[in-house]
């Protein structure tokens, strides 16, 4: 069976884990993850480099699980955010073998982020950061207030990770109620998040930001929250009369890496390579929120594609695209 993945080096770009004082944070529906999930996130040494060893992952590029800093007041989030990055480069700095890192940033306070996604890959050598949700819990990150971020972005080439988050209130009143109640699955990975997380990476290709930075890098999770898969109905929508010009497909394309995220799907995975070119495809298992890691390695190695392809996903576009 194994004929070319015990060859290959696995980084996987979306494992997240807690830090306890921004954790301690997380009010409502943020805060009630508990049990063994809790006790996966919170471990960075024994019980995860066992699971990391048994499914054959080389190295998880970390970052903290949603919504992390996004929620918090400016002041809270410049203090916390840099605690926990500070932290974050002990752990990686124990095992650069083994981790890497995104940064979290106090998208409420967006010069300081900015300044922060800067300190964290100069001094820190992260990778880039994660952003979850909405800021404050309403501000989609394509709002202009925000773009101090992605120009600091692009000038230090590095990508931005568009993370879910439990949706809006008046979301989940008007579209999951009283379902969410049976299936509480449907707040997040079963469709909040996919609501949430793809109206934010549309809202960022109409925004003109990548016309303004055109060589501004963004990550979706979760083979691209279904963005692959509507990219030419939506450009074809917008490209009606009465729409302003907008290169929706093309814009995307250029712009959007997926990761496999959750999601382990040959038809999804499929479509992606069609939209977006197997370069754009990079490795993830979404510890600890998927039951195994093993899901995720097992399914690259029966997983129709060339050995050179495998490469790329499993470790050769994250080394491109992360300088890994
Ligand atoms: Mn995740």
């Amino acid at each position: 069976m194994a004929i070319t993945r015990d060859k290959l080096r696995v980084i996987a770009i979306e494992e997240h884990y807690y830090d306890r004082e921004l954790a301690a944070l997380f009010t409502g529906l943020d805060g009630k993850t508990g049990g063994k999930l809790r006790e996966k996130l919170e471990d960075l040494g024994e019980l995860r480099l066992k699971e990391m060893d048994e499914a054959g992952v080389d190295v998880q590029v970390l970052s903290h699980g949603a919504p992390a800093t996004q929620k918090l007041d400016g002041a809270t989030a410049v203090r916390v955010a840099r605690a926990v990055n500070d932290r974050l480069h002990q752990t990686c700095k124990a095992r650069p073998d083994r981790f890497a890192a995104f940064a979290v940033l106090p998208t409420a306070d967006p010069r300081a982020a900015a300044d922060e996604l800067a300190r964290t890959v100069n001094e820190l050598g992260f990778k880039g950061a994660m952003i979850h949700g909405l800021t404050g819990g309403e501000h989609f990150i394509d709002d202009a207030r925000f773009w101090p971020i992605f120009e600091r972005a692009q000038q230090l080439d590095v990508p931005l990770y568009l993370h879910p988050a439990i949706p809006h209130p008046a979301v989940i009143d008007t579209y999951l109620k009283p379902y969410h109640e049976r299936f509480p699955g449907l707040l997040n990975a079963g469709w909040g998040f996919t609501i949430e997380t793809a109206t934010a990476g549309i809202r960022m290709v109409l925004s003109g930001v990548f016309e303004k930075y055109p060589n501004l890098k963004i990550i979706l999770g979760h083979l691209g929250e279904t963005l692959p898969y509507l990219l030419w109905r939506i450009d074809h929508a917008l490209s009606r009369p009465g729409n302003a010009p907008v290169a929706f497909r093309d814009t995307f394309s250029r712009h959007f890496y997926v990761t496999t995220s959750g999601f382990f799907s040959d038809p999804a995975m499929l479509c992606c390579i069609q939209e977006l070119g197997i370069d754009r495809i990079l490795f993830a298992i979404d510890w600890p929120f998927v039951d195994s890691s093993k899901l995720g390695t097992q399914w690259m190695e029966r997983i129709m594609l060339s050995a050179e392809d495998k490469a790329k996903v499993l470790h050769g576009n994250a080394a491109r695209l992360l300088r890994m």
